[in-house]
């Protein structure tokens, strides 16, 4: 335990919050691979955080598998276009593939859609595990762009931030070319300002 290093990690709603969904200029949910489109100012955000030495953790509820919508194999599919058009910035994308209206109740019932925070958990013990590191709520964010990520992160102890202020963030400091505002990271070199004490 004492050798574990205690690690920021930013949680990310996707769609919506990652790259575009319904209620943006996409205008319709995101199946498959053909719909990604991330925002610019989500990869500079995430580029920050990364440099402070954080992990990065995508979390998305998928119901449309289990109403029967859309395939599982296109959703990963889309996750894996999300993370190519972040640059490969994620460490992880977890999905929960279970929607409460299913017929099966295999699919209807779960820990993992949002606002349970299953995703969350799962996706930082799987990192832990590789890393040996660990991931105090407090150090932690998550942005998201509905109220399920918001209650999400109250009930995994993790700040939250909309997705729109989270990724104005960004805009503000192209336009400023400051050094500073993000919770993480300013540049590469100031990583020692992040929260990465022990
Ligand atoms: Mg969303
Ligand atoms: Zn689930």
């Amino acid at each position: 335990m004492s050798t574990e290093k205690a690690v920021p990690v930013l949680y990310l709603d996707l769609d919506g919050t990652v790259r575009q969904g319904k209620d943006d200029a996409l205008g319709r949910f995101v199946n498959g691979p053909e719909d990604v489109v991330v925002f610019p100012e989500a990869v500079e955000m995430m580029r920050r955080w990364k440099a402070g030495g954080g992990r990065i953790i995508g979390v998305s509820n998928q119901g449309g598998v289990a109403l029967g919508i859309v395939a599982y194999e296109k959703v990963a599919t889309a996750m894996l276009e999300t993370q190519r058009q972040a640059g490969g910035l994620l460490d992880k994308i977890c999905f929960c593939v279970h929607h409460p209206k299913a017929a099966d109740p295999e699919m209807a019932r779960c820990w993992c859609r949002k606002p349970s925070p299953g995703l969350l958990i799962e996706g930082a013990l799987d990192l832990a595990r590789r890393y040996g590191e660990y991931y105090p709520p407090y150090m932690g964010l998550m942005a998201g762009d509905r109220a399920e990520d918001q209650e999400c992160a109250r009930l995994a102890g993790l700040d939250f931030m909309w997705a729109a202020d989270w990724r104005r963030e960004a805009t503000v400091l192209w336009l400023t070319s400051a050094t500073a505002p993000s919770r993480c990271a300013s540049s590469a070199s100031s990583a020692a300002g992040c929260p990465l004490r022990t």
